[in-house]
């Protein structure tokens, strides 16, 4: 059972502490969420409704956000001149709504998509999920270990687009690709960090010596390898968290985005390199201590997109973030919504329509906390020899999302 899952995984992280001293908070994240035996992903990931799950996410909340999605795909490859292949790739994919949404749009497509190859490619690595994907998206017929791939799982989608499963991006082969992370980087392990009077220290987890198996935060006595490598010197606020994961990761998507082409779009609750302490845990919907049984609450961290975007290295250019209620807005979904309103007969579904606009939308709910981030190769907004002869070129057409769709 879960209960006793979670028990074996407290035992296991306090019997590291008694051998090798406190944990970071790294440390403990990624153990309490992808522990290949009891992690909160590898387990199953509670993403769902009040009923059945511990935290909703936007693509679960409304047919409508992956469809907008979906189009900015198609919007960005007809703006990069219609390229023959692409990829999709997915970073931590979820149930797989999300991919099944656009997959639904590229089909709608298919007259301007039709010359094109199209391949998905998704980075899971809880094995309990890629089934759910799995059933979403093929319907459960799919071949583990094909041998010739580096894929540790492949199908075909409903409507005829191969699909591939990796544990890590670098097991994605090359190509030009449209890469998709949404609360992707959230989930992965973050360090903290302390200004103290006598320097940055960072924030460990340590067992707590009046309470047997029970956690609890301490400051590290000197400096850690962490504390002296993800430290900016100009750094101001008193509290930071950073994820050096999530800037291997950046670095990854950018060299590849410069090299093969394509675009990355990156959703996710967070900030601008202003916020402090953002760590919390998520269950029954509900806020959940972090230290308290870990592998049964989501662990979550707010997105710090300076830090992605100082971590692409100028390798692309980036836009954003922008708030999800503008992004969605300069997509179109006001009149996506009136659509769907006007071919819904029964006021249920109408109630319901409304209700996952105003979710979506609303500044106190999703619209405001959660950013839309994008990395697009340099020539995408700038001629390349632009010095030559600028009056030759044809203007280059704005990214939607960050601008009004233009759809031509
Ligand atoms: N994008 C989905 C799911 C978000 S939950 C949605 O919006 O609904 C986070 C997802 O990332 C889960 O699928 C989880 O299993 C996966 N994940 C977490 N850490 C990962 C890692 N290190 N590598 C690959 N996937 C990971």
């Amino acid at each position: 059972s879960g209960a006793a899952e979670a028990a074996a995984l407290l035992r296991h992280l306090c019997r590291k502490v008694r051998a090798s001293g406190p944990l970071t908070v790294a440390e403990y994240m990624r153990e309490a969420l992808t522990n290949p035996a009891q992690g909160y992903y590898t387990r199953r990931g509670g993403i769902g409704d009040t009923d059945s799950g511990d935290f909703i996410t936007s693509p679960e909340i409304s047919q409508v956000f992956g469809e907008l999605i979906g189009i900015w795909y198609v919007s960005e490859w007809m703006a990069m001149g219609k390229p023959n292949t692409f990829q999709l790739v997915e970073l931590g994919p979820g149930r797989g709504t999300l991919t099944e949404d656009i997959l639904r749009v590229f089909n709608q497509l298919t007259s301007v998509l039709s010359k094109c190859d199209v391949s998905v490619h998704l980075v899971e690595v809880s094995p309990k999920l890629s089934e759910i994907q799995a059933q979403m998206l093929t319907g459960g017929k799919v071949q583990p270990n094909p041998e010739d791939e580096s894929a540790y799982m492949k199908g075909v989608s409903k409507t005829g687009i191969p699909i591939f499963w990796y544990r890590d991006i670098q097991d994605v082969p090359a190509g030009y690709s449209f890469y998709l992370a949404h609360e992707f980087f959230d989930a992965l392990p973050i360090h903290k960090f302390q200004r103290t009077e006598k320097g940055w220290r960072e924030v460990l987890v340590d067992t707590d010596p009046e309470v047997p198996d029970q956690l609890r935060f301490v400051l590290s006595p000197s400096r850690t390898p962490a504390s002296e490598n993800f430290i900016q010197p100009e750094e101001t606020r008193d509290h930071v968290e950073v994820c050096p994961e999530a800037g291997v990761i950046v670095q990854r998507l950018a060299c590849r985005i410069e090299k093969d082409g394509g675009a990355a779009l990156v959703a996710d609750y967070g900030h601008d390199g202003t916020r402090t302490d953002t760590f919390r845990g998520f269950r029954n919907h509900k806020l959940h201590n972090v230290l308290s049984a870990p592998g049964t609450a989501d662990l979550t961290a707010d997105v710090d997109f300076s830090y992605l975007r100082k971590m692409t290295q100028e390798r692309t250019t980036t836009l954003g973030p922008i708030k999800q209620r503008e992004f969605l807005k300069n997509m179109g979904i006001d009149l996506r919504l009136q659509v769907l309103l006007q071919n819904s007969r029964d006021t249920a579904t109408r109630e319901q329509l409304l209700r996952s606009y105003d979710m979506l939308m609303n500044p106190e709910k999703m619209g405001d906390c959660f950013n839309f981030f994008a990395m697009l190769p340099h020539h995408r907004l700038v001629h390349a020899d632009k010095k030559d002869k600028p009056e030759s070129k044809s203007p280059l057409p704005p990214v939607a999302g960050f601008n009004e769709l233009l759809l031509k």
